[in-house]
């Protein structure tokens, strides 16, 4: 059976109409009534045996005369009373005697349905004070397991089934036994999983509507409604809100392969969302007092409170985690100057937070990794993906990868599963935080083979024959990213965002600093922060007596060498001359490109000798420096040894005379000031 086949299977069984059965179980009765309660309209063929009421005088009696007009009044008002007491308690005189019943009125469509159960005995005063033990006892269970454990015991107790479980869902609906309660002798189907087409969607969907769903004997006849359509309102009769609702073929097989005969199921809804189930199990007939049945729900309501309370403080203790870890983000962000070294410092906390073998900061073509992540090249594909398959602000996730366009990237590392958050800073986005998950092997026992639970031949659902273990290897998933994972990650995320801009305007700024006071060709200091450095000199030398001296240089017939091997020749001689000067000077001094091929060197705390002897010693650098093919240069030199009260201007304008007359007295020598 191919995929495209099971699909229509699995729709089959979804169309089975199970909640428009047109029978009842036969333990109780139903009257249907039009909306007004003037008419009854149809009823179940069994009503004699149990209100001593014929279906053929039922049908020919208003609702009045049927229930007595004490019940009548008190179902009238039951039916839309604000305050759902559920069942009423209705007592009636049946051939001579007193029978109480439990009577269920709900309104189905454009009618009203009673739905009455027999009881017997005594009221069930006891059930409240199980109850109220229940309840006191409960904030003690503070695991789900322990939890779970105890319910399924607290059930089988009360209720006496042979087996008492809780089936959990998983995202794919498929169920999986957590927590189990036995009688002696009974089989146990603890950690065994339920494929999801055992409860299937339109089976999962009256949960919702009706929490309880009680079959005390499967194997009893069901009882027809009489007659079989509302004879004005020629439609079948909804049955979803009731409790008698007859059995559908299919699940008596499937019950009757399991070897039950009693079952009754109480949903377990979490955050509003069908969680999972307790099923209990019987294999003789167990028809429960609705009292009970009642106390059970209750029961069952107030551990789901306590099962919300449990996951929510498992969130936030995740949350408080994670949140820990971003506190200590921020107070050390002073000491990163690179956010690589924040994912080498925090990477490892983050990967045991998020149970995560790998992860990957990334933004631009800067990528920080810690632990087990996949190479370069891969993780540019795997963004580059992200980037097609996945647009705006959210957070994308796969337990699955191998089904994803992402699968060849990661199984060279074995990650199975993926978390990626964009980082909000830029568009188009390539800043991003992934983690990697490694696969999760996992060993389940199916309830009998899954992939036999469709019949070949028909097409159709049918259920399994044999509930026989069935082992199976589940590869290729990593664990599931749950909700809260994903909200941690998003806020680590945007932190990230934030300090990476950080960063990146403080290297920015460094950057056009850079750009304002150095020269592109040479990457020495521009004419304007040389001034600036020459007014600063100038200035501790007018306040402290320390002297300072200028040096401007001029390469020699640059002009001709231009000419000769090229613009370009020259501009690699000038970015080499920059070069051999800054090599030959002291810390203090600083040298600048004044413009075109012009220099000026500012030797500071220098007396005029050493001013001499360094302006002398860059003359004969640049002699002696060889330019690949090109031969040698030359360069003149002015020297002017600041002087008290001068201020920049004077001092350069001296530097200038200086090597001018440098270049008159023959080029390649050093010229001082003597003014
Ligand atoms: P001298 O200084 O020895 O008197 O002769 P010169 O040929 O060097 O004198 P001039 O000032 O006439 O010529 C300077 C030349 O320097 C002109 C220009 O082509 C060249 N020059 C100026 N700036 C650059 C530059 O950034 N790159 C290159 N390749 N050449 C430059
Ligand atoms: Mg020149
Ligand atoms: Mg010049």
């Amino acid at each position: 059976m191919d995929e495209r086949e099971l699909e229509a299977a699995l729709e089959a069984c979804e169309r089975e109409p199970v909640h428009i059965p047109g029978a009842i179980q036969p333990h109780g009765a139903l009257v249907a009534m039009d909306e007004r309660l003037q008419e009854v309209r149809q009823v179940s063929a069994n009503l004699e045996s149990l209100l001593g009421v014929s279906p053929e005088d039922a049908l020919v009696m208003t609702p009045e005369q049927l229930f007595t007009r004490r019940w009548f009044n008190q179902i009238h008002t039951q039916l839309d009373s604000p305050n759902r007491y559920g069942a009423l308690i209705m007592s009636l005189r049946i051939r001579g005697r007193a029978q109480r019943f439990s009577l269920l009125p709900y309104r189905s469509g454009s009618r009203v349905v009673a739905e009455l159960e027999p009881i017997s005995g005594y009221p069930e005063r006891w059930l409240f004070g199980a109850m109220a033990d229940w309840q006191k006892d409960l904030s003690g269970y503070t695991t789900r397991d322990g939890l779970l454990r105890a319910l399924t015991a607290l059930v089988r107790e009360l209720a006496g089934y042979d087996r008492v479980m809780i089936y959990r869902f998983d995202e794919d609906w498929n169920g999986s036994v957590v927590a189990e309660s036995l009688a002696e002798g009974a089989d146990s189907y603890l950690g065994h999983h339920f494929p999801a087409s055992d409860i299937p969607e339109q089976v999962r969907r009256l949960y919702s509507i009706k929490r309880v769903r009680d079959i005390p004997d499967a194997t009893a006849q069901s009882v027809p409604l009489v007659p079989a359509s509302a004879p004005v309102d020629d439609s079948p009769l909804d049955l979803s809100r009731g409790i008698l609702r007859a059995v559908a073929p299919i699940h008596v097989s499937y019950l009757a392969n399991m070897g039950v005969v009693a079952s009754m199921s109480i949903a377990l809804h979490l955050n509003r969302r069908l969680w999972g189930l307790l099923a209990c199990h019987g294999k003789s007939p167990n028809i429960l007092s609705p009292a009970l049945r009642d106390a059970l729900r209750a029961m069952v309501q107030t551990a789901c409170f306590q099962l919300e309370l449990i996951q929510a403080r498992e969130e936030a203790a995740l949350i408080q985690r994670a949140n820990d870890s971003r506190e200590m983000l921020v107070d050390q962000r002073g000491e990163f100057s690179d956010w690589g070294e924040i994912v080498a410092r925090h990477g490892t906390a983050w990967l045991k937070v998020f149970h995560a073998g790998g992860l990957v900061l990334l933004a631009g073509d800067r990528v920080a990794t810690v632990g087990n992540v996949p190479g370069a090249d891969s993780i540019a594909a795997i963004v580059d993906w992200l980037g097609k398959h996945h647009s705006g602000e959210l957070a994308w996730s796969s337990r699955e990868l191998g089904r994803t366009g992402l699968a060849e990237f990661c199984e060279p590392v074995r990650a199975a599963g993926l978390l990626a958050v964009p980082l909000p800073i830029r568009s188009p986005r390539d800043a991003w935080l992934l983690f990697f998950r490694p696969e999760k092997s996992e060993t389940r026992i199916w309830a009998g083979n899954p992939d036999k639970a469709i019949d070949r031949q028909s097409g159709r659902l049918s259920p399994r024959q044999s509930f026989e273990s069935w082992k199976e290897t589940v590869r290729g998933k990593s664990a599931l990213w749950l909700p809260v994972e994903r909200r941690a990650a998003t806020d680590l995320a945007s932190d990230l965002a934030v300090l990476i801009a950080a960063g990146e305007i403080s290297r920015l700024n460094q950057r056009l600093e850079r750009l304002a006071t150095s020269d592109h060709l040479t990457g020495l200091w521009n004419r304007y922060r040389m001034e600036e450095a020459i007014d600063h000199e100038i200035s501790v030398a007018e306040r402290y007596g320390r002297p300072c001296a200028l040096a401007m240089f001029d390469i020699d017939h640059f002009k001709h060498f231009n000419d000769t091997w090229g613009h370009e020749a020259g501009d690699e001689v000038l970015a080499e001359v920059a070069r051999t000067v800054s090599t030959q000077l002291r810390d203090t001094d600083h040298v600048g490109r004044w413009g075109g091929e012009e220099f000026m060197v500012l030797a500071t705390n220098t007396a005029p000798e050493g001013a001499a002897h360094l302006a002398e010693r860059l003359r004969a650098a640049i002699a002696a420096l060889e330019i690949r093919d090109y031969g040698r240069v030359t360069a003149s030199f002015g020297l002017a040894v600041h002087q008290a009260g001068e201020q920049r201007r004077e001092l350069v304008k001296r530097a200038d005379l200086a090597l001018y007359a440098a270049k008159e007295g023959g080029r390649n020598r050093v010229e001082v000031s003597n003014d």
